[in-house]
C-alpha cells in the first residue's frame, strides 16, 4: 500500500506533508520550496502546463494565460459568482446555472482541471522526495465548503491520479497540528484561519487524544485576496490621480498592481513602511508610493472587522465564553498582520499578547486577568497540511490513540406540508452521522412524495437552500397511510447522501445531494443573521402552519363523522358542531394573502375549542368501530407519524 500524504490545497499556496517516524513534516522540492504557489500558467495549446513558482513568475508578463485563486471558483455556478469576483486576469465565463470555466488558448478548463494540475505538481514533489509512487491523499478544504465543493475537490484528485481518503476541514487540520504533541492535556481551542482565499473559525475540544469539533462558522469569500483587492484599488486610484492611464478592467495592469499590493501588504506585516515601485506602467509613465502601515490597516480594517461575527458565532454555538477557551490558534498566511493579530487579541480578551511595532510595544491594553492564550507558535503557512498528513496517518493505522469528530456547519432537512423545514440533522452535529424521521402522505391517493432537501436555519422551506429534490414512489392509498422513511448520512467527507424508503414495499432511492444553488457565505451568514432576527417571525410562521395543517385533517375529518353519525346526533349538538367548525373557518380566512400567516394562538384555541367539542362524537365513532371490530377481526386505525410532507 502507498503512503498515504496530507495535502493542503490553498488558494494562494498548496503544501504536501508525511509522517515520518511520527512527526510530521513538510515535503520540499527539489529546490528546497516548501510552499507551491497555487498558479498554473498555460503556454500554449499543446504544451505542458506550467506550475507553482515558475508559473507565478510568469503571472504578471502573461497574465491571461495564467490561472491564480482558482480554488474561488471550485464547485461553483456561474450565477452565483459576483461581478468583481470574476474581474481576474485570465477569461473566467459561467452562465446561470452551468459551471465556471476559464478559457485558454481556445480551450476550455474547469477549476477542478486546473486543480488537478496543482495535485498532480504535489504528488510529483512527494513521490521524488520519497522515493515511491504516491496514489492517496488527504485534502483539506475550508470548513464552509459545501457539498458541490467538496465534490469537485474530490475530482481533482482523481483527475490528478489520487485516490481522494477523506477531505478534512482546515481549521480542524490545523487543530490536529496543534494538538499532536499535547495528547495527554484537556483543552478548549478556537482556531482562526484566514488565508488567502476563505476565512473559518472553528472551536474544538481536546481530550485524552480525542479532537472533538464544537462548533465552526466562515466565510469562503473573505480573505488576503481582498485586501490585495483593496490595494489595488487604492493604487489604481493614485495612478489615475497621477496622470496615469486607467488600469481597472486592463488585466496587464491589474495583474502588475496586484503583484506589488500583495508584496507591499506582505512587508508592511514586519515594517512600517514600503516603497511600491511601478517603472514604465505605461512606455510614459512610471509610478512610486510610499504605503504606510497605518495607511494599510485603515484601508483594510472593515475587511477583518468581518470575522469578527463569525467568532462571535462560534463561541455562541459552542455555548462558550472567550474566558473558556485555552488558545486562539492562528493560521493562515494572512494572520501574519499585525492588524489582524490585535484585533483577534482584542476580541477573545487574550492575555501575554505583545507586539512590537518599531520601538513601540503594543498589547497591553488586551492585558485581561482571565482568557486564551494568543497562540502563534504555529507555522500559519504549514499546520493545515500538517494536520492533513496526522489524519492521512491515522486513516493509514497510525496515532492509534488519536479520533477526530469534525462537525457539519449548517442544519440539513426537507419540506414538509405548508412549506415547513423539517430538520433531520441540526447544524454543528458530529460527522460522521445519521439519522432519520418517517413521514406520511396529505392527501388521499397520493402516488409519490416530492423528496425536498434544504439547508440553512430559518422555519420556512423558502428561506432556506435548496440542495434538490427527488421522488419516491409508492402505491396509492388514503392519507397517513404511506409511511416513508428518509434518512440523511453526512459522510467524514462532509458529504450528504439522502435515502427515501416506502416502508411497505423496501423500495429506496438513495441521492446524493450537490447543492442547486451555490452556498454563498457572505449568505450564510447573512442567513443565520437573519435566522435570529427573524426569529419570532418564523415561529409565528410555523406554528399558524402547523395548526393551520391541523384544521386541513380535524375540519374534513370532522364534517365526515357527523355525515355517517348524521342520524343519531342530537339537533343541539349538532348545532354546537357547526359553531365550533365555523369559528376554526373564522380564523382561517383572517389569514393574510401577502405573508401567508395569521394570529396562531386564536386558530389553536379555535381548535382546542373543536377538539372539546368534538369528545362524545369521537367516543361515539370508537363505540362503533369496537363493535365493528368485534365482528371483522384485523381491521386498525392507520398509525399516526409526524408530519406529512407535501405532495405532488
Ligand atoms: P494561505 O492561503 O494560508 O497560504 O495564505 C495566503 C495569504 O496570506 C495571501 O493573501 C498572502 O498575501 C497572505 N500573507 C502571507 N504572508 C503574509 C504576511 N507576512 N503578512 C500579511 N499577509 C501575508
Amino acid at each position: 500500500m502507498s503512503k498515504i500524504v496530507g495535502i493542503d490545497l490553498g488558494t494562494t499556496n498548496s503544501l504536501v506533508a508525511v509522517i515520518d517516524s511520527g512527526i510530521p513534516y513538510v515535503i520540499a522540492d527539489t529546490e528546497g520550496q516548501r510552499l507551491t504557489p497555487s498558479v498554473v500558467h498555460y503556454p500554449g495549446p499543446d504544451q505542458e502546463p506550467v506550475v507553482g513558482h515558475k508559473a507565478n513568475r510568469v503571472r504578471a508578463l502573461k497574465p491571461a494565460e495564467t490561472v491564480y485563486s482558482v480554488k474561488r471558483f471550485m464547485g461553483r455556478r456561474g450565477s452565483d459568482i459576483p461581478r468583481e469576483e470574476m474581474l481576474v486576469t485570465y477569461p473566467v465565463h459561467g452562465q446561470g446555472a452551468g459551471p465556471v470555466s476559464v478559457t485558454i488558448h481556445g480551450r476550455e478548463w474547469l477549476p477542478e482541471e486546473i486543480s488537478a494540475e496543482i495535485l498532480k505538481k504535489l504528488k510529483q514533489v512527494a513521490e521524488t522526495s520519497l522515493g515511491e509512487p504516491v496514489t492517496r491523499a488527504v485534502i483539506t478544504v475550508p470548513a464552509y465548503f459545501n457539498d458541490a465543493q467538496r465534490n469537485a475537490t474530490i475530482k481533482a484528485g482523481e483527475l490528478a491520479g489520487l485516490k481522494v481518503e477523506r477531505i478534512v476541514n482546515e481549521p480542524t487540520a490545523a487543530a490536529l497540528a496543534y494538538g499532536l504533541d499535547k495528547l495527554g492535556e484537556r483543552a478548549r481551542v478556537a482556531v482562526y484561519d484566514l488565508g488567502g482565499g476563505t476565512f473559518d473559525l472553528s472551536i474544538l475540544e481536546l481530550n485524552a487524544g480525542v479532537f472533538q469539533v464544537l462548533a465552526t462558522h466562515g466565510n469562503t469569500r473573505l480573505c488576503g485576496d481582498d485586501l490585495d483587492r483593496r490595494i489595488v484599488e487604492f493604487l489604481a486610484d493614485k495612478v489615475l490621480e497621477g496622470g496615469g492611464p486607467t488600469v481597472k478592467e486592463n488585466p496587464m495592469l491589474i495583474a502588475r498592481l496586484r503583484e506589488v499590493a500583495e508584496q507591499a501588504k506582505i512587508r508592511l506585516s514586519s515594517v512600517t513602511e514600503a516603497s511600491i515601485q511601478l517603472p514604465f506602467l505605461t512606455p510614459e509613465f512610471s509610478f512610486s508610493l510610499t504605503l504606510t502601515r497605518i495607511e494599510l490597516e485603515k484601508l483594510t480594517a472593515d475587511i477583518i472587522e468581518k470575522t469578527r461575527t463569525h467568532c462571535l458565532r462560534s463561541l455562541s454555538d459552542a455555548k462558550l465564553e472567550a474566558k473558556d477557551l485555552d488558545q486562539v490558534i492562528l493560521v493562515g498566511g494572512q494572520t501574519r498582520m499585525p492588524l489582524v493579530r490585535r484585533k483577534v487579541s482584542e476580541w477573545f480578551g487574550c492575555v501575554e499578547f505583545t507586539e512590537t511595532r518599531g520601538d513601540i510595544r503594543l498589547g497591553t491594553e488586551f492585558h485581561k486577568t482571565k482568557g486564551p492564550a494568543l497562540n502563534t507558535s504555529q507555522n500559519p503557512d504549514e499546520a493545515v497540511a500538517l494536520g492533513a498528513a496526522i489524519q492521512a496517518e491515522i486513516l493509514s493505522g497510525g496515532f492509534k490513540n488519536l479520533l477526530l469528530l469534525d462537525v457539519t456547519p449548517l442544519s440539513l432537512g426537507i419540506e414538509t406540508f405548508g412549506g415547513l423545514m423539517n430538520v433531520i440533522i441540526p447544524r454543528n452535529s458530529t460527522i460522521p452521522i445519521k439519522a432519520g424521521e418517517m413521514f406520511t402522505t396529505a392527501v388521499d391517493r397520493q402516488k409519490s412524495m416530492l423528496i425536498h432537501v434544504l439547508q440553512g436555519e430559518r422555519e420556512r422551506s423558502k428561506d432556506n437552500w435548496s440542495l434538490g429534490r427527488f421522488d419516491i414512489e409508492f402505491e396509492p392509498a388514503p392519507k397517513g397511510v404511506p409511511r416513508v422513511g428518509v434518512q440523511f448520512e453526512i459522510d467524514a467527507n462532509g458529504i450528504l447522501h439522502a435515502l427515501a424508503r416506502d416502508i411497505k414495499t423496501g423500495h429506496q432511492k438513495i441521492v446524493q445531494m450537490t447543492s442547486e444553488v451555490d452556498v454563498d457565505d457572505a449568505e450564510v451568514q447573512k442567513m443565520v443573521e437573519e435566522s435570529v432576527e427573524h426569529a419570532f417571525d418564523d415561529l409565528r410562521a410555523r406554528q399558524w402552519i402547523e395548526a393551520k395543517v391541523k384544521a386541513g385533517t380535524d375540519l374534513p375529518a370532522t364534517r365526515k363523522a357527523m355525515a355517517e353519525f348524521l342520524k343519531d346526533l342530537d339537533p343541539d349538538y349538532k348545532k354546537q358542531l357547526d359553531q365550533a367548525m365555523e369559528g376554526v373557518e373564522e380564523v382561517l380566512s383572517t389569514e393574510d394573502p401577502k405573508t401567508k400567516t395569521g394570529d396562531p394562538a386564536r386558530l389553536k384555541a379555535a381548535l382546542k375549542h373543536l377538539e372539546e367539542v368534538t369528545v362524545p362524537l369521537a367516543e361515539h365513532q370508537l363505540d362503533q368501530l369496537l363493535g365493528a371490530m368485534a365482528t371483522h377481526p384485523g381491521s386498525a386505525a392507520p398509525t399516526s407519524t409526524p408530519p406529512p410532507t407535501e405532495h405532488k
